[in-house]
């Protein structure tokens, strides 16, 4: 089966191609600009070799026709027809309470999406988008929905309730939904296959640290709390977004800048965490390059980071009433040998011992980084998020066909 994985943002659409006989991605690229000056589409095959269309690429509907022209192409193509794509599997970031799963696209999954844009107003329509264009492109192409929030559903009511008055639950959806579920899904998962233990008898802590980062306590397989809320600002300090902060200097800030909630939100969202802290960048790369030389505000975006990790670490072991399995993923956790050390230093009193020579320069592989002894075993697993998607995407178009 062939299933091509898409992830539309505002104006960019990523994708890859798999070909699932063997998980194997035979060709994936990225459009960019979309509705911009300057439009192309970046397309690398399965071989490695690149290649670059520019255009007038003025919508997401056009952007795909592009996409599916490439794929399809005698000269750069892998695939003579289109309809050797089995399915369309979306990366689709808000799925609200109702979605505990992925889903096959239909009309009452697209008037639940329509809703939800209202709790995802940035990232939802352009889903939905590339929703509308596959089904005018090709009508007969079965596509599913995957969400960021499905897999943290099965969060206990104690830990996604936020105590304000219970009406604005009711009212608005105001709750954590909690987000990377399909990260956080995917390592856990891919870390229990490796050590070939069962995830039930298991309490893991999962930490996506990439610019946008989240931690996730998973209790039996399933998530029991998760850093990211309401939208995804809570939590960790990341690339540009503050993470957790006193509600009451929110609206201090908003009062003494004289500032609205967009702005407000723009300025929590797009110029706080690393960047704002540092003053320079919101690339951990470039703050850990200046704090070796002696920037501090750098050297401290570096501690607040680490810290504010080791915190949740701490609280979700509190929470679950102890922790078997840690694991590191996204950009900053897969290839940062020092965040990971920083992170993990003085939390040996919950018997997390990393080896450091295994540890130090290690990037983006599947690893065990825990001494042989550690009560905890610690992991870098990389995340595969399109992957996941992929294989969602083939168990869901299986099912369906069975119940025809
Ligand atoms: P996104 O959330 O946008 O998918 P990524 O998961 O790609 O982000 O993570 C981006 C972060 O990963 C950046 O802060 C970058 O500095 C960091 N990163 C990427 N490669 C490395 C590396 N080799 N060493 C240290 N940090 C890295």
């Amino acid at each position: 089966m062939k299933i091509l994985v898409l992830n539309c943002g505002s104006s960019s659409i990523k994708y890859q191609f798999f070909s699932l006989a063997n998980n194997a991605v035979i060709a994936k690229g990225i459009v960019e600009k979309i509705g911009m000056k300057g439009s192309f589409l970046k397309h690398e095959k399965e071989d490695g070799q690149k290649v670059m269309f520019e255009g007038e690429i003025l919508d997401h509907k056009i952007g795909i026709e592009y996409i599916l022209g490439v794929l399809s192409s005698a000269k750069h193509g892998c695939i003579a027809k289109l309809d050797e794509i089995s399915a369309v599997g979306h990366r689709v970031v808000h799925g609200g309470e109702l979605f505990t799963e992925s889903k096959l696209v239909n009309e009452a999954v697209i008037d639940a999406l329509e809703k939800y844009t209202e709790l995802a107003p940035l990232h939802n329509p352009p889903n939905l988008k590339g929703i509308y264009a596959l089904r005018s492109l090709i009508p007969s192409i079965p596509q599913v929905a995957v969400f960021d929030t499905a897999f943290h559903t099965t969060m206990p009511k104690h830990s996604y309730m936020y105590a304000i008055p219970y009406a604005l639950y009711k009212k608005y959806g105001i709750r954590r939904y909690g987000f990377h579920g399909t990260s956080h899904r995917y390592v856990f998962s891919r870390a229990c296959e490796i050590l070939g233990t069962d995830p039930k008898g298991l309490k893991i802590v999962t930490c996506h640290l990439g610019n946008g980062a989240s931690v996730c306590a998973i209790k039996g397989g399933i998530s029991v709390d998760t850093s990211m809320g309401f939208t995804p600002v809570e939590g960790l300090i990341m690339g540009t977004r503050s993470g957790d902060i006193d509600m009451g200097a929110v609206s201090y800030i908003m009062d003494k800048e004289k500032i609205g909630t967009k702005s407000a939100s723009t300025l929590f969202n797009k110029h706080s965490g690393l960047l704002g802290i540092s003053g320079i960048s919101s690339d951990s790369r470039e703050i850990r390059a200046a704090a070796d030389k002696g920037d501090e505000r750098c050297m401290l975006a570096i501690k607040m980071f680490d810290y504010r990790v080791k915190k949740y670490i701490g609280a979700y072991a509190a929470a679950m009433g102890g922790i078997d399995l840690l694991i590191f993923t996204g950009g900053i956790g897969e290839n940062s040998d020092t965040t990971r050390a920083g992170i993990c230093d003085g939390l040996e009193f919950l018997g997390i011992e990393i080896d450091q020579q295994v540890n130090t320069g290690l990037r983006s592989k599947e690893i065990i980084i825990s001494k042989p002894g550690s009560k905890v075993k610690v992991m870098v697993v990389p995340t595969n998020e399109e992957l996941m998607i992929a294989i969602d995407t083939q168990k869901i178009i299986d099912e369906s066909k069975k119940l025809v």
